[in-house]
């Protein structure tokens, strides 16, 4: 049904042995990037060599990718597309490509009018907002001097570049993608900047649903069963912070790992995966000892884990060791 893989655990910026967000999801309807930080293709294309050579039977090709979704535009989440997109170019790509993001309405007509003016100073448009942001991206993209090929300027693959307007806290459905029998819905978030998780469901014959908060604080208006029409499978939910930093946490926005254990229970997920940690996080067992005082299926998550959600709501966890995967307890 579902394989998500998280390449990314860490918030804000690489360390050593942690990247920032992103993940890739397959779907029996095709394949779904929700956020890719800094550094993701390198990602993809190791984790993918990896699975090829490994015996699991699991894959994460780029070139069955068919939507890029973002949860905010905050770099750490959406600074590797530009290079992607030329990566998959070069690559010889023709399939059609859809990018989602969220913004505002103000911030989507203010662009279409000025883009290329200077923001007004009593504006509330974000100078990062996805509107200005996916403007400047398609023209570096699709103009002549990044074209290697001088007899055709448009050689590039179509892209659909789709800005959702958020507007309070209602979760979006999204009616428009190319995912049949997939429901995209958009929840907005608390960030500071316009931000929103995703919510993810397979339509047919059976109802699976994974829920990818991005970066959020404490107490998100529509994260319960009501709101979301139903419990979820999977939680992926940031902990940026242990709680003895909850204020560092309110204050930058970001969530602790109780906040995230708190959602896994409004939201009955059967199984919370936790990550965008700070670098301040040493060890994530503290994250995961913390998550697990209020919830016991929380599980902090590693670069490269890989959750599978089968049909029947059953889901495992394969950890990476030594480049390949093994099956790692979450009974
Ligand atoms: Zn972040
Ligand atoms: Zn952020």
């Amino acid at each position: 049904m579902f394989d998500l893989h998280i390449l990314g655990t860490s918030g804000s910026r690489p360390t050593t042995n942690r990247s920032v967000s992103g993940n890739y999801l397959s779907t029996p309807s095709g394949n779904i990037v929700i956020d890719c930080g800094e550094g993701f293709q390198n990602r993809l294309i190791k984790h993918e060599l990896d699975l090829k050579n490994s015996p699991i039977g699991i894959r994460a090709r780029v070139s069955k990718i068919k939507v890029i979704l973002f949860t905010h535009s905050h770099f750490d989440h959406c600074w590797g597309l530009p290079p992607f997109l030329k990566t998959m170019q070069l690559d010889g790509r023709t399939k059609p490509l859809t990018i989602i993001a969220p913004s505002t309405k103000v911030a989507i007509e203010w662009t279409k009018k000025n883009y290329g003016s200077p923001i007004p100073s009593d504006s509330e448009i974000n100078p990062s907002d996805f509107a200005i942001l996916f403007r400047e991206w398609q023209n570096h993209i699709e103009s002549k001097s990044n074209n290697n090929n001088n007899n055709n300027n448009n050689n590039i693959f179509p892209i659909e570049w789709i800005l959702i307007p958020v507007d309070g806290y209602a979760p979006i459905n999204l009616p428009n993608h190319p995912l049949n029998d997939i429901q995209l819905t958009a929840i907005p978030t608390k960030h500071g900047v316009t931000s929103v998780g995703w919510l993810i469901s397979s339509q047919n014959k059976v109802n699976r649903r994974i829920l990818i908060s991005g970066d959020t604080t404490n107490n998100v208006p529509a994260f319960n069963v009501m709101s979301l029409k139903g419990p979820l499978d999977l939680l992926i939910h940031e902990a940026t912070f242990t709680n003895d930093l909850s204020e560092k946490a309110d204050k930058h926005w970001h969530s602790t790992a109780l906040d995230a254990a708190r959602v896994a229970i409004d939201t009955k997920a059967k199984i919370l995966g936790m990550v965008h940690f700070s670098p301040r996080i040493k060890d994530s067992k503290t994250i995961e000892n913390e998550a697990r005082k209020l919830n016991d299926k929380s599980f902090a998550c590693e670069d490269g884990d890989i959750f599978q959600v089968d049909n029947n709501g059953e889901i495992s966890l394969m950890r990476k060791h030594n480049n390949s995967w093994f099956h790692y307890d979450t009974s």
